[in-house]
């Protein structure tokens, strides 16, 4: 059993991927090819936001997002402590400090709750996670960001595909910031990120900024990075858009299915009435993880840990002794959380094995 299945939908996108890669091949514009400006163009319709700048990672898209806002060093982001490191990187990468803020144990998304009390002179950027690909409670975040003039920028590597009161993820911010890597609901065959705004003057910021701070060639406005979505990848990620709406009904299928299994054994994703998930994973949480697993294991079902420290716990941010208190949610989600195999074409048998090897191991 596989915990992704990329062949499946490999097999199912064939023809048009060869088309796509022999046309790139022949026209032979490997960087910024006309494949780049389609998927930008097709993405901007899909979220509903007006701009999108293709480039090189997910991690990239955030940086570029938060370079766009000339912050200070020593600026505040606030940000949620359960999620991949690359969220907290790049705010420390930019000088600016992450005020981490516990998250909403039913979620794992940023506590609204608690993002009040965080806010300082400082504070410039809220960056809500989209973990497991939910939104989180997005219009509280923009309110609070309204009032005290903040930005916000949805980190959704793992969102693209989800909704949000009938909006997608990717435009329910000023900023959103996606990832095609390889696992992601929507991916390429590589390294792949993209950043979403409605806004223009940003959007020409972070398209210059994503090109070494240069809208004309050879002018450089800014000092920028070299971040860049191959051609190639544009063309994979352009395939993968014509099946994209049917596996974002087949995780759901998948991950409801799991649920209804499962809520009575273990705690089960909660998903809120008002948005939907794309579930980039099924996270259950359980006592003795590590034995439960081991046991999923023996009978060859494969898991992944979603994450195993929080932002708080890691080495880099305890040698910067950021002082963190009250991070008690993230901190035994950290402890007690499991993914299951999930991806659009696992089968019915297939789920079955997994619950019911999950009901024996509990
Ligand atoms: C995957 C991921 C990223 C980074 O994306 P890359 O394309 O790997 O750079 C950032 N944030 C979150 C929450 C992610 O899951």
């Amino acid at each position: 059993m596989d915990f992704f299945d990329l062949k499946t939908q490999q097999a199912k996108i064939k023809t048009l991927l060869d088309q796509s890669y022999n046309s790139i091949l022949k026209h032979g514009k490997f960087i910024k090819g006309p494949e780049v400006g389609e998927l930008e163009c097709l993405l901007c319709e899909y979220t509903g936001a007006t701009y999108a700048v293709a480039c090189a990672n997910g991690t990239d898209a955030l940086q570029l997002a938060l370079m766009a806002l000339d912050l200070k060093p020593g600026d505040e982001i606030i940000t949620t402590d359960f999620t991949f490191f690359a969220t907290a990187e790049v705010i420390l990468l930019l000088g600016l400090k992450p005020v981490l803020v516990d998250i909403d144990p039913e979620t794992y998304n940023i506590d609204v709750a608690s993002i009040e009390s965080k806010i300082t002179e400082k504070t410039k950027v809220i960056m809500p996670v989209s973990l497991y690909g939910q939104c989180s409670d997005m219009n509280e975040i923009n309110s609070i960001a309204a009032k005290h003039n903040l930005v916000v920028v949805e980190d959704a590597a793992q969102s693209f595909g989800a909704s949000y009161k009938g909006k997608k993820s990717c435009n329910v911010s000023k900023i959103a910031t996606t990832s095609f890597f390889p696992t992601k609901p929507l991916a390429c065959y590589g390294d792949g990120g993209m950043v979403f705004t409605s806004d223009s003057d940003l959007h020409q910021k972070i398209r210059r900024l994503a090109s070494h701070g240069a809208a004309k060639k050879y002018h450089h406005e800014d000092v920028g990075i070299n971040s860049r979505l191959d051609t190639l990848q544009a063309g994979v990620l352009l395939a993968k858009m014509t099946i994209f709406k049917d596996e974002v009904e087949q995780r759901s299928d998948v991950g409801e299915r799991y649920s209804k299994a499962l809520s009575n054994h273990c705690k089960t994703p909660v998903v809120k009435s008002d948005r939907t998930s794309v579930y980039a994973q099924y996270t259950i949480e359980v006592d003795n993880r590590e034995s439960f697993q081991q046991k999923l294991k023996e009978k060859n079902i494969p898991t992944f840990i979603h994450y195993p420290t929080p932002l708080h716990q890691q080495p880099v941010l305890q040698k910067m002794k950021m002082a963190h208190t009250d991070l008690v949610n993230s901190l035994n989600a950290s402890q007690k959380v499991i993914s299951l195999p999930m991806h659009p074409y696992l089968d019915k048998e297939t789920q079955d094995k997994v619950i019911q090897a999950v009901q024996e191991c509990l």
